[in-house]
Parts: C-alpha cells; sequence; structure tokens
C-alpha cells in the first residue's frame, strides 16, 4: 500500500523546518511527490505535467506561516487546485429547454450508460419532480433495452419500447414524438456502446446528436478504466459536444484519478458520481472529497498522526511491541486509536492542530461531517465480532468476507460499502504502522511533536 502524499511530504520537509517560503529549490522534490501521487491515483500523464506546472506557479513564493511547514503548505495548494480543476459547485441537470428537456447517454459499453439513466430517472422524478420517459437507442443488443425497461420501472420512470430491427434515429423520433404527445419533462436517451471507440460507432450517436438537440449530453466514464479514460474522454469530445461527465463505480478501490483526466479533457463539469450498482447509487459530484480520495490522503490518516501526538507513551510502547512481535495492527487497535480520538474531545477541539489541507477547507460543516463519519466508524467497527477485529484477514480476503460484511452493515444499519470504506481506511493505517515498525515509531512520534 503506497504512503499518502501528506506523509511523504513530511518525511520530506523534515529538513526544511524553518524555512519562510516555497522556493524553487525546495519545492523540485516535493512536486516529485505530487506527481508520483497523482500518476498512482491513474491520472494521465500529460494531464499530471500540466497540473503540476500550474501547482508549482501557485507555489512558488507562497509565505509559509504559522507552524506550517511547506509541505503543508503545498499539499494545501495541491488539494485546492485539484478541487478548483474537478468541480465547480454544484451542476445538477440542465431542464432549461422546451419540454421534453432531451438527454443523451454516451460512452464505452460496461460504462454504466443504462445503469446511470436508470439513476437520473429516478433523481429527476424524486428530487426535480419531473415525468421522465427513457429510450434505448442500442439495436446491437437486445438485452440492453431490457435491462433499461427494468432499471426504469425500479426508478418510477415509463420506458419507451425499441427493438433491434429499427434505426436508433427512427427509434429517437418516436420517443421524442410520443414524450410530446404526452407532456413528458424529461427524455432520456440510452445509447449503444462498444468495447472500444470505433467510428461507425461515433457517427451514429453524432445523427441521434443532430436529431435530438439535446440540452445535456453527458459522458457516463466508468473510474476504474484509470488511465485510458483520457483516451476514450477525448473521443468522445471530438464526436460531441459534451455538457457533463458521470464517473461511475467511485465505490470500488481506484483512487479516482480519471476524474482529472476527464474533466481537462472534456472542459465538462462532472456532475454525478455512481456509487453503487443499486438505483439509488448515485451522488452529486463532490470535488473537495474526491481531491483527497485521489491524493490519497484519507482525512482520518492525518488525523490519526496528529492525534499520534497525545498517545501517551505507555499505550505507544505496548503498540511498538506489539508490531515487533509481528500481531500487526489489528481492526481491535484501531478501534482503540478512534475512541482515543473521541476522548481527546472530538475532531473540532483539534482544528489548531489539524495539517493544513483539512484545517484550510474545514468549515464546521466539514467537521460536523468528520465527526459523523468517525462516530459510524467506530459503530461499524463495534458491529464486527472481536474475533474479526483480531484477525482482519477474516474480511479481507476469507471465503466468508462477503457474508461478514453484509452482517455488520446490517448491525450497523450503513451499506457495504460503509464497511469497504473503514476496511480501506485500516489498511492505510496499516501501511503506515508498518513503517513504523522496528523502533521507527518513537522517531515519528518525536517528529510529529517537535
Ligand atoms: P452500459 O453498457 O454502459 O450500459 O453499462 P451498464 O449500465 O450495463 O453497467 C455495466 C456494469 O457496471 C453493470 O454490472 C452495472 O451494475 C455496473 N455499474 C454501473 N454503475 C456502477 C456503479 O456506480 N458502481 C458499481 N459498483 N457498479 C456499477
Amino acid at each position: 500500500m503506497a504512503s499518502t502524499l501528506t506523509d511523504r511530504l513530511s518525511q520530506l520537509v523534515k529538513t526544511m523546518r524553518g524555512q519562510a517560503r516555497i522556493t524553487e529549490s525546495n519545492v523540485q522534490d516535493m512536486l516529485r511527490e505530487v506527481r508520483m501521487a497523482l500518476l498512482e491515483a491513474d491520472v494521465a500523464l500529460p494531464v499530471v505535467r500540466d497540473f503540476i506546472a500550474r501547482v508549482k506557479d501557485k507555489a512558488l513564493g507562497q509565505e509559509v506561516v504559522g507552524s506550517l511547514n511547506p509541505g503543508q503548505v503545498l499539499v494545501s495548494v495541491v488539494h485546492k487546485e485539484l478541487a478548483a480543476t474537478m468541480g465547480e459547485g454544484v451542476a445538477d441537470i440542465n431542464l432549461a429547454a422546451q419540454p421534453p428537456a432531451v438527454i443523451l447517454m454516451a460512452g464505452l459499453q460496461g460504462a454504466g450508460k443504462t445503469t446511470t439513466t436508470g439513476k437520473l430517472t429516478k433523481h429527476l422524478i424524486e428530487k426535480r419532480k419531473k415525468k421522465v420517459l427513457t429510450v434505448s437507442a442500442d439495436v446491437y443488443r437486445p438485452a440492453a433495452i431490457e435491462q433499461l425497461k427494468t432499471v426504469t420501472g425500479q426508478a418510477g420512470g415509463e420506458w419507451f419500447a425499441s427493438s433491434p430491427d429499427q434505426k436508433p434515429r427512427d427509434i429517437a423520433l418516436a420517443a421524442l414524438d410520443y414524450a410530446k404527445r404526452h407532456y413528458f419533462d424529461v427524455l432520456l436517451v440510452d445509447t449503444a456502446g462498444r468495447l472500444a471507440i470505433d467510428e461507425a460507432l461515433m457517427a451514429e450517436i453524432r445523427e441521434l446528436h443532430a436529431t435530438l438537440n439535446p440540452v445535456e449530453t453527458l459522458f457516463v466514464v466508468d473510474a476504474m478504466q484509470g488511465q485510458d479514460a483520457i483516451n476514450t474522454a477525448r473521443a468522445f469530445k471530438e464526436a460531441l459536444p459534451l455538457t457533463g461527465v458521470i464517473l461511475t463505480k467511485l465505490d470500488g478501490d481506484s483512487r479516482g484519478g480519471a476524474a482529472l483526466s476527464v474533466r481537462q479533457v472534456t472542459g465538462a463539469p462532472i456532475k454525478f458520481a455512481g456509487v453503487s450498482e443499486k438505483i439509488d447509487g448515485l451522488e452529486v459530484f463532490d470535488a473537495e472529497r474526491h481531491a483527497g480520495r485521489v491524493l490519497g490522503m484519507g482525512d482520518i490518516v492525518a488525523l490519526v498522526e496528529e492525534v499520534t501526538k497525545g498517545v501517551d507513551m505507555a499505550a505507544a510502547q505496548k503498540l511498538a511491541e506489539k508490531l515487533k512481535s509481528g500481531d500487526g495492527f489489528d481492526l481491535n487497535d484501531f478501534l482503540a486509536q478512534i475512541s482515543q480520538m473521541k476522548k481527546m474531545g472530538g475532531l473540532s477541539s483539534l482544528m489548531d492542530k489539524l495539517p493544513t489541507q483539512i484545517a484550510s477547507k474545514a468549515g464546521q460543516g466539514d467537521m460536523d461531517r468528520a465527526e459523523r463519519d468517525m462516530r459510524r466508524m467506530e459503530g461499524i467497527l463495534n458491529a464486527m465480532s472481536a474475533k474479526e477485529r483480531a484477525h482482519p484477514r477474516l474480511l479481507l480476503d476469507d471465503k466468508s468476507k462477503a457474508s461478514r460484511k453484509r452482517r455488520i452493515a446490517s448491525g450497523a444499519g450503513v451499506q457495504i460499502q460503509d464497511v469497504n470504506r473503514v476496511l480501506n481506511q485500516y489498511d492505510q493505517m496499516q501501511g503506515m504502522m508498518k513503517k513504523m515498525k522496528g523502533g521507527g515509531l518513537f522517531k515519528m512520534m518525536k517528529r510529529m511533536g517537535g
């Protein structure tokens, strides 16, 4: 498990305490770490280059104030720039058109177009109170047409029948006509994808676009696609005037660097994120939060680093013994860390000790959210059996892990993905702990305390 950027930068800046600003000479090494972190998160290389150049521009000459060190200042610049690059406030679906407002869904096969069409239908019905019709122009896969029928039903929308012997353009015109005559507010058009970009596919979707004149042309892209996302995005951008992006499968393991690449290449806002296979697994894309994920700094890791300062030496000694004896850092220890943090007065009281990247964005809303996340983590850890906490492998790679996670999720009243998130965070922490093995713990604590 790669270490977090914050962690790496603090290693680097050990030697530069007391420096008053970010300069050409101290910024190079730090930028190299930032670049590595972005590449590890699967941001495409050309995008990384541009980004680093922008960050360097912004960082040079920045004053290093108070107790901050240059690394923290740089992380803060990087975090802000990432969030700014990926988002621009909330961007809901634009429906400002003569009804029916047409929304065209574009993307590769398997990206999650049909699933997302269902999710959007639900969103538009429940949140925007619209009457929604869906239609599939995928004449190559009858199963895709059926799948759209199913998800539309789940969402409470109406589905317009189409069949493989029709032309996509005829399907579109028939659905549009029906939507007009029956006073639908929105027509969502699902389209055919291919496994890879091909000219026929692009010509077909261009024709659909010309026929329908959609108010939104949404590019659906799989966050797990990683480095390749940039090529897909470029091809769709060249073919269509994209108005928005939906990033799917953010519940997966990827660090989501694709968001940055896709945003940069398409210039279109990332409007939503897919976070599960289910019909309600759609969230408004949160650029701030996503920036933290791309950088690999689960806020909790940075916080725990800070809090470790307050852990009494006896407990630290015990942990060090444990690590040395090879017992490892288990979920009981993780739970203990969180309880320790709570004992210290919760997150709000830690505000002034926080690393810049958190402190700078931590309005009260963020703190509340972080507190809630922490309580939820504690609830999840408490829903595990003592045996599971002592043997995290049971939850990470044992045959029984799926049913265990289901039980824990229902015990804690959360989704499986929340349990997965806690396990990921544990994994990150464990990586950090491993590095401290062999006496390093005290050195590290001394460094953090000094
Ligand atoms: P299409 O070919 O682009 O229409 O893709 P589908 O909608 O059929 O989705 C392909 C697969 O990805 C299906 O198994 C979906 O359940 C899954 N999928 C779509 N969106 C998400 C998501 O946000 N999270 C997860 N975990 N799976 C998703």
